[in-house]
């Protein structure tokens, strides 16, 4: 059980935090919000935590923001104990500055583009490494000033291809990200070593259950090692495996195989090619394989160290669909079709394209008329989707499918030879070794002790602020609502006076509350005209980690009841012990 021994110690600021229920604007509903699918966003509206304002787009009410502002404070500190610097940078960025990187041309669609009124365009920054490099190259010199760890809390802006879920992809959502500074690769090391330090004591700090995962390099770029860090909750985006043996663990786009140069192998010595009547869905693929689906989707994804990629072409240029099957975790099929219907299925115009959310690991089959699907396929990172070849589709026949089991694994995966288990992650953090790409595209260079030019090593790191709370709600919660963990509650406590008519529990309530206050309790009186059962059924929603119930029989020996939210355990104790406990 806990009480307010615990409490305290979270406890931050003495006194000056009233809130009474009855002001709060704390909307609460009955009834499940029909457009959320996942229980931390279902939650989150009906607590009266966030409320929409256009789709991935969000308002915090009060007690939404309390949260946040925990979880930022947490972030805050732990980047500050690593010796990072917190900066605030521009929202707006203007172009030149992605033009100079070379990721204007290939960002994409995600990028909210916008002109000034002289017609100079801008971007909503979804990331900052061209303005963090842009201001190092202005302001570092000397290996003297190096390293440097530099962060900011902000808000980010992608325009998602599907934004949901609520504050798991939004299209405005807040982000801590820290940029570091080094002389070498060594010095990257120490930091990205920092990082991940802080992110392990971040994330468990917040009450999250998680798993770093090695992981793929995305649109960020850079060569060097990158990990995700995963929050394991069965609605999560990302596949996950993990050694139950070893401590390996991998996001599975990474895991299943990394060819290390896949462009390098001859097509030809990779595949084998199965025949089969009319491919068209996993369905008839696993029919005519005779293999149930589950299996073929694991082996698909992780059996043996190796990989299959399988595509299913159509040369019927008339044809007008494209799937792209994400639910089924990397099996992608693909039917080509015509530049044009390539652009409205997936979203992108001709002449750009940058990453496509397409799971990774796709050999793209492609008439000549399709170019522009091998670079939205592409776009900027290959890496990012083991791009193999674009091979005239004229060669194959309609019918067949290409299996790579023979291509290489990379590294990953299987360290101790165990068989790996399969879990579902959320990604909340990732860190990443950019090495010098982007020092060398914008001239972020320091001189040396011997007075030599040399490019900044950089890395970059990220914790989805906003996320982290949803996926704080995905593991903690029951049938009632949210159970908040202690340090990111936005009240520890919440005083409930059973009757507002009757003086002297109203009295007690009162008294008991402005001493809680006194003590640094963040506390909440419902003072509300209520039903006892609205505010039991209220407090339970939004998940305040104790409840203190005040009814007149209780009150008649001098006590109140103590209810932890987590475990629904209730505990009498005298009115006057509740003031000790926090002493
Ligand atoms: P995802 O794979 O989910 O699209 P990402 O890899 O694109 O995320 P990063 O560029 O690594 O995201 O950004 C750092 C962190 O920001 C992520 O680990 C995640 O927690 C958070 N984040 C990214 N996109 C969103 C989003 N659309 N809404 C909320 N948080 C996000
Ligand atoms: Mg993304
Ligand atoms: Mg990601
Ligand atoms: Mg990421």
């Amino acid at each position: 059980m806990i009480s307010f021994t615990k409490i305290k110690l979270y406890g931050n600021k003495k006194g000056m935090d009233f809130m009474r229920v009855s002001q709060l604007l704390n909307p609460t509903l009955r009834e499940v919000p029909a457009e959320a699918e996942i229980v931390s966003h279902q939650l989150m509206v009906r607590a009266g935590l966030i409320r929409k304002s256009a789709a991935g787009v969000y308002t915090y009410l009060p007690l939404g923001l309390r949260v946040l502002k925990k979880i930022e404070n947490i972030v805050r500190q732990e980047m500050d104990a690593k010796g990072g610097q917190e900066i605030l940078m521009p929202v707006i960025q203007p172009a030149e500055l992605w033009k100079e990187s070379g990721r204007w041309d290939i960002y994409g669609a995600e990028l909210f583009r916008l002109k000034d009124r002289h017609n100079r365009e801008f971007c909503l920054g979804p990331t900052h490494e061209e303005i963090i490099t842009d201001l190092i190259r202005g302001e570092v010199r000397s290996y003297k000033q190096l390293p440097l760890l530099l962060y900011q809390i902000q808000n980010k802006y992608r325009d998602e291809r599907r934004p949901r879920f609520g504050l798991m992809r939004g299209r405005e959502f807040i982000m801590k990200d820290l940029y570091s500074f080094d002389q070498d690769e060594a010095g990257l090391n120490k930091s990205y070593q920092k990082m991940y330090d802080a992110y392990c004591r971040i994330f468990s700090r917040c009450g999250l259950r998680f798993r770093p995962v090695e992981a793929d390099a995305g649109a960020i770029g850079g060569t060097g090692g990158t990990h995700e860090f995963m929050v394991l909750a069965d609605s999560g985006e990302n596949g996950v495996v993990y050694c139950p043996d070893c401590n390996y663990a991998a996001n599975v786009e990474k895991a299943e195989c990394r060819p290390q140069a896949i462009e390098d192998v001859e097509i030809d010595d990779q595949r084998k090619l199965v025949h089969t009547p009319e491919v068209g869905t996993i369905d008839e693929v696993c029919k005519f394989l005779a293999v149930p689906k589950t299996r073929l989707i694991k082996s698909l994804l992780y059996q043996g160290d190796d990989r299959v990629f399988l595509v299913l072409i159509r040369g019927d240029r008339e044809l007008n669909e494209i799937k792209l099957n994400n639910a089924l975790g990397g099996f992608v099929s693909l039917q080509l079709a015509s530049p044009d219907v390539v652009e409205k299925t997936l979203g992108c115009k001709p002449g750009f394209v940058g990453p496509i959310d397409v799971p990774a690991g796709l050999l793209v089959i492609a008439d000549e008329e399709v170019p522009l699907l091998k670079r939205a396929v592409c776009g900027a990172n290959k890496a990012d989707y083991h791009f193999v070849d674009t091979v005239p589709s004229q060669d194959f026949r309609i019918d067949q499918v290409f299996d790579l089991r023979t291509v290489e694994p990379g590294e990953a995966c299987l360290k101790c030879g165990a068989p790996l288990k399969e879990a579902r992650g959320i990604e909340v953090g990732q860190v990443f070794k950019l090495g010098t790409k982007y020092s060398k595209a914008l001239g972020a260079v320091y001189l040396d002790e011997n007075g030599e030019e040399r490019p900044c090593v950089m890395g970059c790191y990220g914790v989805g602020v906003s996320r982290s709370m949803a996926s704080s709600i995905e593991q903690n919660h029951d049938d009632a609502g949210i159970i908040w963990p202690i340090p990111i509650a936005p009240y520890h406590c919440i005083i409930v006076p059973v009757s507002t008519k009757d003086a002297q529990v109203v009295e007690a309530a009162e008294k008991l509350y402005q001493d809680l206050q006194r003590l640094g309790v963040e506390v909440l009186l419902d003072d509300r005209d209520e039903r006892a059962g609205v505010k039991f059924k209220d407090a339970d929603l939004v998940g305040y980690p104790l409840r203190v119930t005040i009814g007149s029989k209780t009150l008649g020996n001098g006590q109140v009841e103590l209810r932890e939210r987590k475990t629904g355990e209730t505990q009498l104790v005298l009115v006057e012990e509740v003031a000790q406990q926090v002493k």
